[in-house]
Formats: structure tokens, sequence, C-alpha cells
């Protein structure tokens, strides 16, 4: 069966076809500036065919365009539409009414309305992109993939804060992590590597990118993982200012009558390694002068590789016992630095790794020392495979 998997965000569209015999990629690539001017690229196995302006005045035009590439007669990958098999939507925030993925259905659809509430950067968007696909392509069937379904299976007193029931019961305020996918993809892959049944195994898998979690996978399920309400909780990232005590919104509120909406794009937009370092969000950058020794990229650095430390140590603790680490995402892939300091540090646990299998970026390899207590390894996550795989056993289960 070939795939569409379609990530739309508010002013864009990005989207793969995967043809599920081989896993292979046939085609992937971008559209941007939806509904301001717009721009596209398009991408096969012979490199890039475009990547030029074109007018993207809403979602349905860039599907229609996305469709038009792929069935091109001249650089397209398949002759006609139909030869699409479904279409998965990757959805960021299932919330307490999906506990898996779906296909899309009138009820299906309302739900994640529902749910704009808890995603309201990424639930409306989404359900633009549902229904673009559904008028350009009205008999294929679509699925949707929430970001948040793996970590439904939290118990209570990780799923839950601390605060009165009535705002869980009432108002839904409760942990529902982020990069669920992700998360799912690489304990899956990190089982199949190790050769065992993720049933048997305890991991940690640590997704840094420039949204950052970690998540404790006990037995193949989601134990505890660091995001919670929003992607804001957890760690420090690029433009993130991670879990804080939640008083410094009402302190900030009250020294500056800042709106508390301010202050939240504040604590997510504006905070995080770009603020400490007030160079960058990017790791990248921040090292390069943590090295030259600017002061502010050093503790942005040092601030970082504490909080992948200490919710390590904490899902360790939390666990009891760890079998795998996964280091994913664009830092976990790249900055060795870091997977060679953190796993240095972890050395109380048993981890040691094998420094020259380290010394890669964005493979899959197994890093772990010799004599390790935990195996370690780097691998690159594939929400977009995770994405087609879920859709191709929903449809084909129809
Ligand atoms: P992602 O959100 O997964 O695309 O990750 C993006 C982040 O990966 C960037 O903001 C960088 O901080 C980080 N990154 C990418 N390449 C490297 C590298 N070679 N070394 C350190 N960090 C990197």
């Amino acid at each position: 069966m070939i795939i569409l998997v379609v990530n739309t965000g508010s002013s864009s569209l990005k989207y793969q076809l995967i043809d599920m015999k081989d896993e292979s990629v046939l085609a992937k690539g971008l559209c941007e500036r939806i509904g301001i001017d717009g721009h596209m690229n398009y991408k096969t196995d012979e490199g890039m065919v475009f990547d030029k302006d074109i007018a993207l005045p809403d979602h349905g035009v860039a599907m229609q365009l996305v469709i038009d590439a792929l069935t091109d007669k001249e650089h397209g990958v398949i002759s006609d539409m139909d030869e699409i098999g479904a279409v998965g939507h990757r959805i960021v925030q299932g919330g307490y009414l999906f506990d898996k993925s779906e296909i899309i259905t009138d009820e299906v659809e309302a739900g994640i309305e529902e749910l704009c509430t808890l995603g309201p950067l990424h639930n409306p968007p989404a359900l633009v992109g549902i229904r673009a696909c559904k008028k350009v392509l009205p008999n294929t069937p679509g699925a949707v993939v929430f970001d948040t379904t793996f970590h439904r299976t939290m118990p209570d007193e990780c799923k839950y804060y601390a605060i009165p029931w009535e705002y869980a019961e009432k108002y839904h305020v409760q942990r529902y992590g982020a990069h669920g996918t992700s998360h799912r993809y690489v304990a899956q892959r990190c089982a199949e590597l190790m050769g065992k049944n993720p049933e048997d195994l305890n991991i940690i898998t640590c997704h840094l990118g420039n949204g950052s979690s970690i998540t404790a996978v006990k037995g193949g399920k989601c134990y505890d993982t660091s995001m919670g309400l929003t992607p804001l909780e957890g760690l420090v990232m690029g433009t993130r200012c991670g879990s804080i005590d939640p008083t410094v919104v009402s302190f900030i509120y009250e020294q500056t009558g800042m709106p508390v909406k301010e202050i939240t794009d504040m604590m997510t937009k504006k905070s995080g390694l770009l603020a400490v370092s007030e160079i960058s969000a990017d790791c990248r950058d921040i090292c390069d002068a943590a090295d030259k020794g600017n002061r502010k990229a050093q503790i942005a650095r040092e601030m970082l590789l504490r909080s992948v430390k200490r919710f390590i140590g904490a899902y360790a603790a939390e666990l009891g016992h760890v079998d795998a680490m996964v280091f994913t995402a664009g830092i976990g892939e790249n900055d060795i630095d870091l997977r060679e300091k953190v796993c240095d540090y972890l050395g109380f646990m048993g981890v040691t790794i094998d420094k020259e299998k380290n010394d890669c970026r964005g493979q899959e390899v197994d890093i772990t020392g010799e004599g390790s207590k935990v195996r370690v390894f780097i691998i690159p996550t594939n929400e977009e495979l995770m994405i087609a795989k879920d859709t191709q056993a929903l449809v084909e289960s129809m």
C-alpha cells in the first residue's frame, strides 16, 4: 500500500509518500506560506525536483498541487492519485478523547475540534488539512495519528497534577505529553535492535530537538514523560523555559502587569537556550560561543545538560531498572559532545559508551560501551513511518 503522510501547520503542509512494500519514501516536500503568498518544494529519489514560489491561497490549493506533483507525467512517482491507498494525518493533541490512532469519521473530526482548546495552535490547522485532503482525494480513506496517545498509558500518579480534582474533572487539566509518535517509534526500534520483546524492556527515550522531551517506557508503554498539559513543561528547550516554579507567572504579573498570555508567550517563544545564551536557540551556535568563552552560552549549555541528566536520573529511579537509553531528534542524533557528557555522568548507573562509535551524526548506531549495564542507542526518529504504519494497519482492518 502507498500512504500519503500529511503534517499540516497553520501556514504549512509537509508531505511524504511512502511505499509500505519496502517502507521507502517515494517523494516528499513542503508547502509553506499558505494563505500568505506561497512556496513549495518537491523531492524524489532523484533529489530536489522543484523549490519555487507558487501561489498557495489556502490548504486546498496546496493539497491539489501536492497531488499534481506526485502524479506529474515527467517527475511524478505514481501515475494516478488512486494509487494512494490512504492518507495519514499527524495530529498534535488527542487530549482526553483519543487513546489510539483512528480512521477519520465525522465523530473523530468533531473530537479533534473539541480538543482545539487544548491544542489551539495545532489542532485547527490539522482539521483544515483533513478537510482539504478529503476534497482532493474524496475516495481515499484517511487516518489520524496523535502525538499524545502513546502517553495515555501513564499511571494516574504521573498523569495528574497535585491540584484539586475539579480542574482535571471539569477542565481536563492533566499531563498529555508530546512527541509520542517519536518516542513510540524509537522505543520499538530499540527493542528490534536488541532482538527483544518491548514488553520485556525498560527504555528511556530522549527526544532532544528544538522541542525536547524524555519518556520512561516500561514494557513498551509510556510510564512517565517530561511534557505536561502543554509542551512547555519539562526540559530546557530552544525557546521554552521548561519546568519552573509556577508562581513565577503570578510574580511577574504582579511586578510588571504583563498579561498572562504574554507571559506564556515569553516562556514559550523567548525563553530557554535563546534567553539564557542571548545568542541563539540553536545548540550549534551555543556550543561555538561557549567554546569561545561566552559565559551566558556556557550557562545555557550547562542548563541543557542538567535538565537531560535530571530527567534520565528521575526516570531511572521511577523505573527501578533501565535496559536501554535512546537519543533521537536534532540534538540527540547530532550532538556528540552532549551524548558523551550525559553518558559519562550516568556512569554511576553503570552506563558506558564507546566513544568512537559515538563520534557520528544522524545515524542509527549502538554506542554501548564495553561492560555497560545499559544499552545506549542513537536512533534517528521517523514519525512519518510510524504514522504510515498505523494508517496502513487501520485501513487494512476496516
Ligand atoms: P529538531 O527540532 O529535531 O529538528 O532539532 C533541531 C535542533 O537540533 C537545532 O535547533 C539544533 O540545536 C540541533 N542540532 C542539529 N544539528 C546539530 C549538531 N550537529 N550539533 C548540535 N546540535 C544540533
